[in-house]
């Protein structure tokens, strides 16, 4: 029972175990591949798909930081390869024109689909690869966010930002080499992620003790070590020390794998991922620039941290209370953003996030508990006042 509690992160593709909370689990991936040089190994498992074509997919930069060099690899063992480069002028963005263009270029006898690079390509891959069934490797390039074990790809269709249903990757590869030389703002954003499972659980804990919602302390556990060693390691993220941003990828997959286990994205994700995605979706219906998810999840687990300091009397017992302090001195730690101020967000916008985040999603977190006591208003406007003294 319990046994993935023992192992490590590369150790849990496949795994399928009786857990303590009554639920059989498993993590529905083949092959999890960390390390350096691990080229010959992607190679191994691409030459198990030889007997179609092997669609590599990379944006233009991840084409030079990665794609390039397993293309030529994978040339040279026999295996055919098309490679399709999303061109983007800026940010790509992960939507019908994106995927247009991918079932272009893509061949009929595709067996195996390889998407370098983060967020967005793998958000496309996955999409694809559920779609058209074809198993897929996510070869990442950044520790840049918690999506890389993930089986929903949130893609933006009509303007909006949906999610939609999607597979596990067949194997997750990371090349620490290329991992550690991410831009910093990236390394940064995944740090923010991880901060945000501060919330993230303590929401989890509030659903458990207020609604009676199921709970799985293993998952639980599986994520508060994971983000324990990161926070351990935070003084070493600007030097991008091996060890700390091995820490924050590992923490990224194993949220991703909770997810996973649980069946919904509960143990990763609470109110500082809808405020987030609320400051997103407002940037996306204006057509302006908005910070990466990591980095807004970051600062939001700051606010929600506070907004838990202020409920601090009507909170049932059984809660791990998020540190605003803690948090806020650990992303400062790592040279990221403390406050919706320094993201871009504007006043008028921070305090009706703070108010409509809540609708976002029917899952019940520190906002519905603020509301039922009538505080959240009065919550809201405070805070506002905090962040924007000037
Ligand atoms: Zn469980
Ligand atoms: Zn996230």
């Amino acid at each position: 029972m319990d046994e993935i509690l023992n192992q490590n992160v590369t150790e849990m593709a496949g795994v399928s175990f009786d857990c303590s909370c009554g639920r059989q689990h498993s993590v529905n991936i083949d092959r999890i591949v960390i390390g350096n040089d691990i080229i010959a190994e992607i190679g191994v498992i691409a030459s198990i798909f030889k007997h179609g074509t092997v669609f590599v997919m990379a944006d233009n930069n991840t084409y030079r930081l990665y794609a390039e060099e397993l293309e030529k690899y994978l040339c040279s063992r026999g295996i055919s390869i098309k490679t399709c480069i999303l061109n983007g002028e800026g940010r790509l963005v992960p939507d019908e024109k994106a995927l247009g263009t991918i079932m272009l270029d893509l061949e009929d006898d595709t067996s195996y689909i390889i998407a370098v690079g983060s967020g967005t390509i793998n958000d496309l891959a996955r999409f694809i690869s559920h779609k058209l069934h074809i198993p897929y490797m996510v070869a990442a390039t950044a520790p840049s966010m918690d999506g890389y074990a993930s089986t929903v790809s949130p893609l933006i269709a009509g303007g909006f930002k949906k999610t939609f249903e999607a597979v596990y990757p067949y194997t997750i590869a990371a090349e620490m080499r290329i991992i550690q030389s991410a831009p910093m703002e990236m390394i940064q954003a995944g740090f923010g992620d991880i901060m945000g499972k501060f919330t993230a659980l303590a929401d989890w804990q509030l659903a458990r003790e207020i609604k009676g919602e199921y709970y799985c302390k293993t998952c639980e556990t599986l994520v508060r070590r994971a983000l324990n060693k990161c926070v351990e390691s935070a003084c070493g993220v600007m030097k991008r020390g091996e060890g700390s941003v091995y820490n924050i990828l590992e923490a990224l997959l194993l949220s991703g794998i909770a997810m996973g286990l649980v069946g919904n994205s509960r143990p990763a994700s609470g109110a500082e991922h809808h405020l987030a995605h609320y400051w997103e979706m407002d940037a996306l219906s204006k057509g302006t620039h908005h910070p990466l998810h990591g980095n807004a999840v970051g600062v939001a687990a700051v606010v929600v941290s506070k907004l838990y300091g202020m409920m601090q009397e009507r909170l049932p017992v059984g809660i791990d209370m998020p540190k605003a302090e803690k948090i806020t001195e650990l992303l400062g730690n790592t040279g990221a953003c403390c406050s919706p101020a320094e993201l871009g967000i504007k006043r008028e916008l921070f305090e009706r996030s703070l108010l409509e985040a809540m609708k976002i999603r029917p899952r019940y977190t520190i906002f519905h508990l603020a509301a039922e006591a009538g505080q959240l208003e009065s919550c809201a406007h405070r805070l506002t006042l905090e962040f924007y003294r000037e």
